[in-house]
């Protein structure tokens, strides 16, 4: 009797229903369609689809689905049917209902206790009333830290990892200070728009540093590996939507923000954060810890936008959680000589290839590429997601038996190539977009993975092996550029036939300029080998990706952090200096927006248990 009870509360969660697109309403419709019944109807055999009320049903993901191997495009919905909602609207689905088995990956049934998730303030908000007894309420006196009431924080580094590190230790009563080298995003947007326009590289605020981390002016996709449907990453796209962001990120298939929503939201934040309590320094670099007795104590900070009179100045706190990103290279040469344990890690390299979207649409869709209408239309901008294995050669080009995985990474549809430099002697570049993607460009980066044993064959040895290896790369593409930020380029086509493009090249998005160049000299010999390879193999995948109208750019360098910094699986301390909380993708720790904003989101309870702040339970 339970069990038969259990049927018919909560919700079934239904997944794999396909709607052909001539009969869905579009990418920007999350709503129930007809189409969409007929499918609902179909997998809990009830005859008439249209008497199923629409109220009962959630779109919970929708996604566009134009693979070669399918008949026909289709989107693809998850959709929660609300049970109680359903038998009062159209009692005679009672017995359909109660027919109702779980399929693996098809039909699940939710108790109606698991139905629940919230953003993460009401997530930490939960964990304060569940370990009331726990949480500093004025009169708590934590054994940590000798009597004060709540503990001081400095979270340095304000991107996704750093931001979602504040907020749930402001959440949880700790004293935070969040301290950013770069600039708030209305002033940073000032600064990008000086290097966009007159050239000018502000070494502190650029698209790498500044509010909002690397992320802000990027593409703002906010797909993860680490499992979309997950309690976790939905806390925070929920929060991101508390915040400003549209709601449509919880249910697309493929989430996407641009940089035109990603600077108000990162407002909203910061103004929360602020009322939450939390001081926030921009213009401030941590340039050296302070460290007594084996034990982190606080900060070396200087303004880092006054280059000329920087004096420095000393903050004391009770931990420090470390999210700088991997473009933070001053800040591992710091750590360095603090002993402070760095381990080299593999990463990719390669160059960023750029298409016409239009291309793109039509290798992808084919007959339906006419829909996309720069992002306005019914079906999606097209994008494309490759990963090949190559054979290796090494250095003398005899053959080794190892393989090389070759990818696309951070493809951006309907986007722009922007320069990702921190210093005006190297050129390193990415790919960002706005919300509509209606540029007329594709780019994607195409990279292959690199380790100790490429580092070795230019002599490269260490912790920091890689970012010197980074380095190298990113100075000969300035010097092939011919410096002034103009990035080298080649035709895909002449890069496999190892010769100079010849002008008129295909136009570019990058705004800073390109010239001809010989890319295939640029890497080592089997780096460029790789490249050539994995581009064969990708045009059998996207028949058209080898075009005349392809233009490879270099370089892409900063793929995800070469550098890991070692901490406790538990408790997120350095292993090798205590209250210290290395976070985010410049630990090693995550790759991607919400991957980082999910790693400082964890240390924020991590360190909030350890200072007593609840007692863990979540
Ligand atoms: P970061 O975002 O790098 O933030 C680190 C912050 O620390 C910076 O703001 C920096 O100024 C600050 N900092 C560094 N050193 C110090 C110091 N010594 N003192 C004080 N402050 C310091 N990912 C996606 O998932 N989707 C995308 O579409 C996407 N597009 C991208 C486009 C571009 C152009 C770039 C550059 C990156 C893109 N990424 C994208 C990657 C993504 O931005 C990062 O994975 C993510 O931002 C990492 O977050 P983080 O908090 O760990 O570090």
């Amino acid at each position: 009797a339970a069990k038969v009870k259990n049927k018919l509360e909560g919700v079934w969660r239904l997944s794999k229903l396909g709607v052909p697109v001539g009969e869905d309403p579009g990418k920007d419709c999350l709503g129930i369609s007809e189409g969409l019944l007929q499918a609902i109807a179909k997998v809990i055999e009830f005859p008439v689809a249209s008497m199923l009320p629409e109220e009962a049903f959630s779109v919970v993901r929708k996604s566009f689905d134009a693979r070669k191997i399918l008949k026909e495009a289709k989107f693809v919905y998850t959709v929660d049917l609300d049970v109680k909602t359903l038998l009062e609207l159209e009692p005679r689905a009672h017995d359909f209902i109660f027919r109702l088995e779980p399929k693996l990956g098809l039909v699940e049934h939710i108790p109606p206790e698991k139905t629940v998730s919230g953003d993460l303030i009401s997530v930490v908000n939960e964990c304060k009333r569940v370990n009331s007894d726990a949480v500093i309420n004025g009169n708590g006196v934590p054994h940590h830290h000798g009597g004060r009431s709540k503990p001081k924080i400095a979270v340095v580094g304000g991107g996704p990892s750093g931001l979602f590190a504040a907020l749930v230790l402001a959440e949880f009563g700790a004293d935070v200070t969040l301290i950013e080298r770069g600039q708030a995003v209305e002033e940073r947007g000032r600064d990008i728009g000086a290097l966009v326009v007159r050239r000018i590289l502000d070494m502190e605020s650029n698209f790498c540093f500044g509010e909002g981390g690397a992320g802000t002016w990027s593409d703002g996709k906010l797909v993860t590996r680490i499992g979309k449907n997950s309690a976790t990453v939905l806390a925070v796209l929920k929060t991101l939507v508390r915040f400003g962001a549209p709601d449509n990120i919880l249910v697309n298939g493929k989430p996407h923000l641009g940089t035109d929503k990603l600077v108000p939201l990162l407002r909203n934040f910061r103004h929360y954060l602020q009322s939450a309590g939390v001081n926030i320094r921009f213009g401030t670099r941590v340039d050296d810890l302070l460290v007594d007795d084996s034990r982190v104590v606080g900060v070396r900070v200087s303004d880092s936008a006054d280059q000329l009179h920087s004096s420095s100045q000393d903050l004391k706190f009770d931990a420090v959680v470390l999210a700088v990103g991997h473009s933070a290279r001053d800040t591992y040469e710091m750590l360095l000589s603090r002993n402070v344990e760095l381990t080299p890690k593999d990463f990719a390299v390669g160059l960023r290839v750029e298409h016409p979207q239009e291309l793109i649409n039509s290798i992808q869709y084919s007959d339906l590429a006419s829909e996309v209408r720069k992002g306005r239309g019914k079906v999606p901008v097209a994008d494309y997601k490759v990963v090949q294995y190559v054979n290796d050669k090494d250095e003398d080009l005899s053959e080794s038996s190892s393989k090389r995985s070759c990818y696309s990474f951070c493809m951006c549809p309907g986007g722009q190539v922007v320069l990702t430099s921190t210093n005006p002697n190297e050129l390193c570049i990415n790919g960002m977009s706005f919300s509509r993607r209606s540029s007329k460009w594709a780019n994607a980066a195409l990279v292959v993975t690199v380790s100790a044993k490429d580092f070795d064959l230019l002599n490269l040895t260490g912790p920091l092996a890689g970012i010197e290896f980074q380095r190298e790369f990113e100075r000969r593409a300035a010097i092939m550029g011919g410096g002034d930020f103009t990035v080298p380029v080649q035709r895909v086509t002449d890069f496999l036939q190892n010769k100079l493009s010849e002008t008129p090249l295909p136009s570019s998005s990058y705004r800073l300029g390109v010239k001809s160049a010989n890319l295939h000299e640029l890497f080592p010999a089997h780096i460029t080998d790789s490249l050539r390879q994995s581009l064969s193999m990708f045009d059998k995948e996207l028949p058209g990706f080898i075009s005349e109208e392809a233009l490879l750019h270099g370089v892409e360098t900063r793929t995800s952090s070469p550098v890991r910094i070692p901490r406790s699986n538990e408790t997120y301390e350095s292993t090798s200096l205590k209250g210290l909380y290395p976070v985010g993708e410049g630990a090693g720790y995550a790759g991607g927006i919400v991957s980082a904003a999910v790693d400082g989101m964890f240390s924020g309870f991590a360190v909030a248990k350890s200072f007593d702040l609840f007692d863990g339970t979540v």
